[in-house]
């Protein structure tokens, strides 16, 4: 059969768009089909708009803390239209240098909402109200997921993500539910640029499936932020009182007033209207693409990347998924997806970096580990008033002395993790940490001068 594109990749994301570009260098026929702007929710509604609200939210600290070296600081006020107008202009940008690149590679972008309607086929309705069709060798879904919402009576008046990268004015009092990535990353951003900030979770420790040391830690240096903190409670109802304020209700029986709540209870896969089960692709109980090894669906012509299959929802590995589909497709390349050793950074306050193995993961499969934690007032507070101090946690497997698990909570812990997760993917042992020097002085020497297992 002969086809309009090699590959039709639905949804210019991530995955998408790095799955486009390698496989157009590999001499593939390609074309992209996307309904909004392109670079996906990590360009537009994610990591990178959500990261330089992180460091606008962060001068407010910057700013306390050099009145302690000297500074004469005026009370620093914040406009958030101006921040707004800003972070548009910029992730403007980075749209036009997407749409650059894909062209360059030689990608045809189509612009309109993508149907799937057989193994090879998408139907597009453009913007205009058009309709077209096209057929492709191969069809990638990289359509990635979007914010659930909550159920509870007037969850109407919830926002989620998407939601606060354009809100009008900072909120003066936010509630967030959720104590995953979003919901502690927003609550760092709000309580930054001044407003009061709940967090309400279910949970009695925010970040589910982290090192329980370092939930604590985090725990405790949100308490010392200010953040109010709703642990083992849920929102039973919210009711818009006459005023505009939001009145939620807890299952304890408190009521919270406030301007804004934020449900960021995790994400579900895009994958309503795309037509996928019609045509016989199996779909997880969350709406996720069922792939095998190779990221391939049950119709072998399908193929899928990224937050929509429901493994790990991070860019990086939608990068990792999308290059490994475009090398095996056009490029003979049959490297499985390794998925181990994923660092990972929250970018609340302080950062929590990650990479390797929790303490209770480790004891459950190694048996006897060697633990090492520190626990120290970062230098640059010595002089302030803040109290805010960093842990650093090293997970040893004590028959190999393999490190594991590295686990910082610091304000640089995403920068320090991304160089330990070399050593880990290395199998660097304990005396190898050991046997490099520190670079002094600084916060992640600690993890190389760690000298006694605590347990
Ligand atoms: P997460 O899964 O990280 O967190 C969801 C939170 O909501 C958890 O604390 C969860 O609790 C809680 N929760 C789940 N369901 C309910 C419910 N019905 N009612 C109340 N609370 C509930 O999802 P996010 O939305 O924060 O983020 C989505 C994903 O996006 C992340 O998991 C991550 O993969 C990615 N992301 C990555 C970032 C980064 O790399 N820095 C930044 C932002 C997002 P429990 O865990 O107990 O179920």
């Amino acid at each position: 059969m002969d086809f309009q594109d090699d590959l039709i990749v639905i949804g210019a994301g991530s995955g998408g768009v790095r799955a486009s570009r390698i496989a157009a260098s590999l001499g593939a026929k390609v074309s992209v089909i996307e309904q909004a702007p392109l670079g996906g929710t990590c360009v537009n509604l994610g990591c990178v708009p959500k990261k330089l609200m992180v460091y606008a939210a962060h001068f407010a600290e910057e700013w306390r803390d050099a009145q302690h070296y000297g500074w004469d600081v005026q009370e620093p006020t914040h406009d958030w239209a101006k921040l707004i107008r800003r972070k548009d202009q910029e992730i403007a940008r980075l749209n036009a240098t997407y749409e650059r690149m894909l062209v360059n590679a030689g990608v045809t972008i189509l612009r309109g909402t993508a149907r799937v309607v057989g193994p090879h086929e998408v139907q597009i309705t453009h913007p205009d109200g058009a309709v077209s069709l096209r057929g492709g060798k191969h069809l990638l879904v990289a359509v990635g997921g979007k914010p659930k919402r909550p159920s509870f009576p007037g969850a109407e008046h919830v926002l989620v993500s998407d939601d606060l990268f354009r809100l009008p004015a900072l909120p003066r009092r936010v509630g967030l539910i959720g104590g995953g990535y979003i919901g502690v990353e927003f609550l760092g951003i709000f309580q930054g640029l001044g407003a009061e900030v709940h967090l309400i979770h279910h949970d009695a420790l925010p970040l589910r499936g982290f090192d329980q040391d370092v939930r604590a830690h985090l725990t405790d240096e949100l308490r010392l932020n200010g953040a109010k903190l709703h642990l083992g409670r849920s929102v039973t109802r919210v009711d818009r009182l006459d005023d505009g304020v939001l009145e939620v209700t807890l299952d304890d029986g408190e009521t919270l007033q406030l301007d804004a709540l934020v449900a960021a209870i995790g994400r579900a896969p895009n994958t309503e209207r795309l037509g996928l089960r019609e045509q016989g692709v199996v779909l997880d109980e969350r709406g996720g693409v069922v792939v095998n090894g190779h990221f391939r669906s049950t119709v072998p012509s399908i193929w899928a990347v990224g937050d929509v299959i429901n493994r790990v929802a991070l860019t990086p590995v939608a990068l990792a998924e999308g290059m490994a589909v475009a090398r095996r497709l056009f490029g003979g390349l049959e490297t499985e997806m390794d998925y181990e050793h994923i660092p990972s950074a929250v970018f609340c306050n302080p950062n929590v970096g990650t990479v390797g193995i929790t303490e209770a993961e480790a004891r459950a499969r190694f048996g006897a580990v060697d633990i090492y934690r520190s626990t120290f007032r970062p230098m640059k507070l010595t002089m302030t008033d803040r109290a805010s101090k960093s842990l650093m946690k090293l997970i040893v497997d004590r028959a190999s002395q393999r490190v594991v698990g590295v686990h910082v909570v610091h304000p640089d812990a995403g920068e320090i993790v991304q160089g330990f997760a070399v050593a880990l993917r290395m199998g660097a042992t304990k005396s190898m940490l050991d046997s490099t020097l520190g670079i002094h002085p600084t916060a992640a020497e600690e993890l190389v001068t760690m000298r006694t297992p605590i347990d």
